[in-house]
């Protein structure tokens, strides 16, 4: 029997969100979610997309990743997809950091696993879980190759200039301090699409992609390759986000502590958790921020100004990084849906061959597609990312068909 199927897994520290795909067509045969794992009221929420059947949802104590695991293979089975199939070519992980030495989605080895484990002070909340889904997924099935897709692949191509922080370069090396960046399965896919979308090859193109979702960072893209992105070390630099500042000046955090008399803890909580559009306003959900602009709120108008200001400056600053750009791409749940923010990132840039057609950008699709005016010089696109479609295509490309 060919094996064609690649379950991809997204492990986080108290979820695993699951797809499984059939590589012939790209098809999606079931898709869920485990959630609060380790609490009492862990939830699953699995669909299938095959054969009719209907959403089932479970509520009930899942004690770790393992018991998860096992609750998604038993309602896999139960749609006659189970992971014992031989029609089950891999598994895919999303990987949260992959440090310097993952350039490129790399077979799981006890060595791998091991380099993943290094990387963990630099990816404290995301590398462990990470390395628990593939260790239980190993349990399950040890003689599947189980693949390891990194979120900060995309971004190695990044130039030292782009790459390095102004700090000392010997305490930077010894602690691995340097602009890794991430969201890179979405940036590569959706600089990809954005190219395919105007009939072009990647290598043809510049693109900046601004993925906007709760999390959200803006990439500059050369011919395909990535020369600069907004997130750093962590998640935590660059645009505002839905919960964390992305940028400041770095004292903020002595003067917190020194004269805030705040822990380093709680500083890293504030930036992390407590910032962005939610510290600003108390909602972190741009639906529920435009619905308040619109019955008059100031907070939810200046988190909306903020927001843009950041997001304009990048547009500039990759704009001068590449020189030339073809396209700007807007993804992820903002990106995606939020008409107002599409055109106030590029309003007034018309001197820089950006703009916005209203009607075009007003239209609600799942497709991508083009929101500029014809004469516009540089297209505006909406392009959906699909990061567990890419994972799945780059194991599926990696591990090809075993039998
Ligand atoms: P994550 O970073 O968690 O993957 P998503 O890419 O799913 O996030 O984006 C989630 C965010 O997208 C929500 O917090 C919300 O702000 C925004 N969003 C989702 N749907 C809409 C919509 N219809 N209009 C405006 N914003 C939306």
């Amino acid at each position: 029997m060919t094996a064609t199927r690649v379950l991809v897994l997204n492990s986080g520290s108290s979820s695993v969100k699951y797809q499984l795909l059939d590589m012939r067509d790209s098809s999606r045969l079931a898709v869920g979610l485990v959630e609060r794992i380790g609490e009492e009221t862990s939830r699953l929420k699995h669909t299938p997309l095959t054969g009719g059947g209907e959403e089932r949802e479970r509520e009930e104590p899942i004690a770790d990743h393992e018991a998860a695991l096992k609750a998604v293979s038993a309602e896999l089975t139960a749609d006659g997809l189970g992971l014992d199939s031989p029609e089950l070519a891999a598994i895919g992980h999303r990987v949260v950091h992959g440090g310097l030495k993952f350039t490129a989605p790399t077979v799981v080895t006890d060595e791998v696993l091991a380099e993943i484990q290094r990387l963990v002070p630099v990816a404290p909340l995301h590398n462990p879980a990470n390395i628990t889904g593939i260790r239980t997924a190993q349990a399950l099935r040890p003689d599947l190759p189980q693949v390891a897709v990194f979120d900060t692949a995309f971004h190695t191509t990044m130039p030292e200039s782009a790459a390095r922080y102004a700090i000392d370069v010997a305490t930077a090396d010894q602690h691995r301090v340097r602009r890794y960046g991430f969201h890179g399965t979405s940036h590569a896919y959706v600089s990809r699409e954005t190219a395919g979308l105007l009939g072009k090859a990647p290598e043809d193109m510049n693109v900046i992609v601004l993925h906007l979702g709760n999390g959200a960072s803006a990439s500059a893209v050369r011919g395909g390759r990535c020369v600069e992105t907004s997130m750093g070390l962590t998640p935590l630099e660059g645009l505002v986000m839905g919960t964390r500042s992305g940028d400041v000046d770095p004292a903020v955090v002595f003067h917190l502590a020194r004269v805030g008399g705040m822990s380093i803890d709680e500083v890293d909580t504030l930036l992390n958790k407590k910032s962005g559009l939610v510290g600003l306003c108390g909602d972190n959900d741009m639906r529920e921020i435009r619905r308040r602009i619109d019955e008059g709120d100031e907070a939810a108008a200046l988190a909306f100004d903020i927001y843009i200001h950041r997001l304009k400056k990048y547009i500039g600053a990759y704009y001068a990084v590449l020189g030339r750009v073809d396209a700007i791409a807007f993804t992820a749940g903002v990106g995606e849906n939020a008409a107002p923010v599409r055109e106030a990132a590029v309003a007034g840039l018309e001197e820089l061959g950006l703009a916005v057609d209203g009607e075009l950008n007003a239209v609600r699709s799942d497709e991508a597609r083009l929101i500029s005016p014809e004469y516009a010089r540089v297209a505006v696109a909406v392009v959906p990312t699909d990061e567990e479609l890419e994972i799945a295509r780059q194991t599926y490309a990696l591990v090809g068909n075993p039998s």
